[in-house]
């Protein structure tokens, strides 16, 4: 008998909490493995496709699940998220039929390429993609979606570009570990 074995899904690092990187209180997943290329990109360090950690995506989504009551939804990032789509389609797919936590993927692709890509396979599960290059000459010294070119799509009604204005600009964040995450654009690495 042939068993379908869920494609692992390869992540960078995961911020259980975050206030700045879309409306709300947010798990945020950085995916790891990108080719885009994009000069100046300020995440190299999700480049490669053999860093990271694998996980489970029912695993993961599980585990997002259960915290559901203290997050309003997920953000994934990268590193390129598309790069995944299989892995991807089933943390979301198993997010959206157990949960109202609302999702956002940024991608570097364009909107046109997201379609070549993957057509409309992931659209049931997301409520909005940020997309397109990091243009260096475009870049936001502050903000989670890099540089002004990038494209909102609304896939949903749940939100409108109003409810990304009031989203901080910069965060910091000390795990109890020790370990720091700074979301945003780091103004002082440039
Ligand atoms: S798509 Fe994102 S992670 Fe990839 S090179 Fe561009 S800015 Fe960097």
């Amino acid at each position: 008998m042939n068993t379908y074995k869920v494609p692992e899904l390869r992540i960078h690092a995961i911020l259980p909490e975050s206030v700045a990187n879309g409306p709300g209180k947010r798990t945020v997943i950085w995916v790891q493995g990108c080719s885009l290329g994009c000069a100046g990109c300020f995440n190299p360090q999700t480049h490669s496709f053999h860093q990271g950690t694998r996980v489970n995506p029912l695993e993961l989504a599980q585990e997002i699940l259960s915290q559901q009551t203290s997050i309003e939804g997920i953000t994934l990032t990268g590193g390129e998220p598309l790069f995944q789509i299989e892995a991807l389609e089933s943390l979301l797919s198993t997010l959206r039929a157990n949960s109202s936590l609302s999702v956002i993927l940024l991608t570097g692709f364009e909107w046109d390429e997201i379609f070549r890509l993957q057509g409309d396979r992931l659209f049931p599960y997301v409520d909005v993609i940020i997309s397109g290059r990091f243009i260096k000459e475009k870049r936001l010294a502050q903000s989670f979606i890099g540089s002004a070119n990038k494209e909102f799509h609304f896939l949903t009604t749940r939100y409108s570009l109003s409810d990304f204005q009031d989203v901080p600009v910069c965060e910091i964040t000390i795990s109890p570990e020790g370990n720091t995450f700074i979301t945003g654009i780091d103004p002082l690495a440039w």
